[in-house]
């Protein structure tokens, strides 16, 4: 596994996937997904000059990022999984984007303790475009109240984030979430992964998730 050299093929593809369709690839940022991969797997990209990572889990990236934080320190991570308002503090003071606003129960508990620590984190709302009962985010249509009700908070609402169904093609999703931006005035738009991150970027995607492109497949058994 050449972690290096799939950054390349990935950044690679993300400037033909924005050159394709009159896009800058400087709009497009790689967020690097690195949950159930370890810092020895991390370090390459940071040494490469990669600074932009995602993870999931508060108490994974608790254990993995403050010393390479400490390390690199103009890294950037995002939590784009779901967060319980109880791992609000930790994620605050970890993260600097929060991808996962999903309701307003959340959004006061983050407005709160970012006034705390004397932070306003960059946040998305995440919507389930799919409406899947299963999965996080806030159902499409509450998407402007959402976005509002957390600017009057004065959360720093600069996007929206989505992960399509599985089974379902994910373009329409992408330009869904498009549209639903340009209704919510929000300029960022963080969707595509591995298997549609080109996909993403025609649609207008600003940050694209990618992990097993990076990294190989997750191993979920150890
Ligand atoms: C795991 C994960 C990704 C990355 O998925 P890959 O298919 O491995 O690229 C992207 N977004 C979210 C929210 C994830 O949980």
């Amino acid at each position: 596994m050449d972690i290096l050299k799939n950054l390349q093929t990935v950044n690679d593809r993300i400037k033909q996937a924005a050159a394709a369709c009159g896009r800058s690839e400087q709009d497009i940022t790689l967020t690097a997904v690195s949950k159930m991969h370890e810092a020895e797997e991390i370090l390459p990209l940071l040494q490469a000059g990669h600074r932009v990572f995602g993870e999931n889990r508060v108490q994974e990236a608790m254990r993995k990022f403050p010393a390479l934080k400490e390390q690199f320190p103009d890294l950037k991570l995002h939590l784009i999984g779901p967060l319980q308002t109880n791992k609000v503090k930790e994620a605050v003071s970890l993260f600097d984007v929060i991808e996962s606003v999903d309701r307003i129960e959340l959004a006061e508990k983050l407005a709160a303790e970012m006034q705390k620590q004397g932070k306003n984190l960059p946040c998305f709302i995440q919507v389930n475009t799919g409406e899947e009962p299963q999965k996080s985010g806030i159902v499409p249509r509450e998407t402007f109240s959402l976005t509002k009700q957390c600017r009057d908070l004065g959360l720093n609402i600069i996007g929206l984030m989505c992960i399509p169904p599985v089974n379902d093609e994910p373009a329409p999703h992408f330009a869904f979430l498009k549209k639903l931006a340009r209704e919510a005035n929000v300029k960022e738009l963080s969707m595509g992964m591995s298997d549609d991150y080109d996909f993403a970027v025609q649609q207008g995607a600003t940050f694209v998730r990618v992990g097993t492109a990076l990294f190989g497949e997750r191993n979920y058994s150890k």
